[in-house]
């Protein structure tokens, strides 16, 4: 059989074939995003009851109703903005999966859309399969700060959507106040659309606080925004987010979303509705990772990698420019095979690939695993 590839020039995830490789190698995997610890015992009660209790057959194709209002609390304590549950937000199997949603609903062939590069590695190929064409725009390094004055240069009448991801993955880098505005300034007056990718929204350092959408509703009213609970609650293997807009975008989101997967698993949309109202679980989040980071950090600093900034997400970049000439790519591979720590090589982040000499690591890890890994890489010598 013959088969014309709908995506020809991507191959499988870098983060199945890092951590394919950290397993083949036996290396601490610092490379795909997610802790290596125990998520909430009584968050996993809670799913069980649920399914002892009988709550096994489908739920609402937009989500369990008592999931949708406690979000719809959860948004208005934390960003003083009132969104309805019945029209505003649908609950989807996780976040990737409501950024591909978001943008098949909107997207039409030819279609331009504005993406940061390093970009998360869903994106382009999301927009692709839509028909439509990213427009790539560097963000500022090292700082991975968003170029506005570029921005507007490349906005034009095909412009459909603009896509913004904070805190960022794979830099850690997050949006500002004066992002906003600027991001405000741009699509006034216009059709265009935003996507707000804010998996990590509680995962923010230093004192500084989440430039959510969802604190701007004239700029939701043309935005979907999408969450994960699995980065929230530790959970990733869950698979389960939501995705937030306004009625009428929402009403065409669904429409592509209850064809797709219909709707998300009932058992733990009961079980994450009761455990939403524990509101300290993910307000002590950010503290509890930033001392991972911190953790992290201290240690590396006996280490020749040099660390770029990182205000939030599960990341945090270090170049290791002083060490080697080598490529991204080949860097990351042997530092898996000759000194077993797993990576992921910035490229991957870039269409043409491009390489500034940077990897990233998970550091939300367990203390021990983030020892383990450092004592390796401590071991390393120039390559020169
Ligand atoms: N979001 C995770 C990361 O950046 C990966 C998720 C996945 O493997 N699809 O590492």
């Amino acid at each position: 059989m013959n088969i014309k590839s709908k995506l020809p020039n991507v191959g499988t995830t870098v983060f199945t074939t890092m951590s394919h490789m950290a397993t083949e190698y036996n290396a601490v995997n610092l490379g795909q995003g997610f802790p290596d610890f125990e998520m909430s015992e009584e968050l996993a009660e809670l799913v069980s009851q649920a399914m002892t209790s009988g709550m096994n057959q489908y739920s609402p194709m937009a989500g369990l109703p008592i999931l949708l209002e406690r979000l719809a609390e959860k948004v208005y304590n934390l960003y003083n903005t009132q969104v309805n549950p019945l029209t505003d937000i649908t609950i989807t199997p996780g976040g990737t999966y409501a950024i591909y949603t978001a943008l098949t609903t909107v997207l039409q062939p030819g279609d331009e859309v504005i993406v940061f590069e390093p970009a998360y590695d869903s994106y382009i190929p999301n927009i692709e399969i839509n028909g439509a064409i990213p427009v790539l725009i560097p963000l500022e390094f090292p700082t991975y700060s968003i170029p506005w004055d570029l921005v507007k240069s490349k906005v034009t009448a095909r412009t459909k959507m603009i896509m913004i991801n904070s805190p960022h993955n794979p830099t850690g880098s997050v949006i500002r106040r004066e992002d906003i505005d600027r991001l405000r300034e741009i699509v006034k007056g216009t059709n265009i659309f935003i996507l707000s990718d804010e998996v990590y929204e509680h995962l923010i350092f230093d004192g500084l606080q989440h430039e959510s959408i969802l604190r701007y509703p004239d700029l939701l009213a043309r935005s979907f925004v999408c969450f994960s609970f699995g980065k929230t609650y530790h959970s990733t293997g869950w698979k389960i987010g939501y995705c937030i807009s306004s009625p009428s975008l929402m009403k065409e989101f669904r429409k592509v979303h209850q064809f797709n997967c219909f709707s998300v698993h009932t058992p733990s949309q009961a079980g994450l509705a009761e455990y939403l109202l524990n509101k300290e679980a993910y307000l002590q989040l950010g503290s509890f990772v930033q001392k991972k980071r911190d953790f992290f950090r201290s240690l590396m600093a006996a280490t020749p990698f040099k660390p770029l900034p990182s205000f939030g997400s599960y990341f945090q970049c270090y170049s290791y420019k002083e060490l080697s000439n080598e490529n991204d790519k080949e860097f990351a591979i042997r530092l898996t095979k000759e000194y077993g720590v797993t990576t992921i090589p910035l490229s991957a982040f870039y269409k043409d690939g491009k390489d500034n000499k940077v990897v990233r690591f998970c550091f939300c890890k367990k203390e021990e695993t983030l020892e383990r890994a450092v004592e390796k890489l401590a071991k390393i010598k120039a390559l020169r």
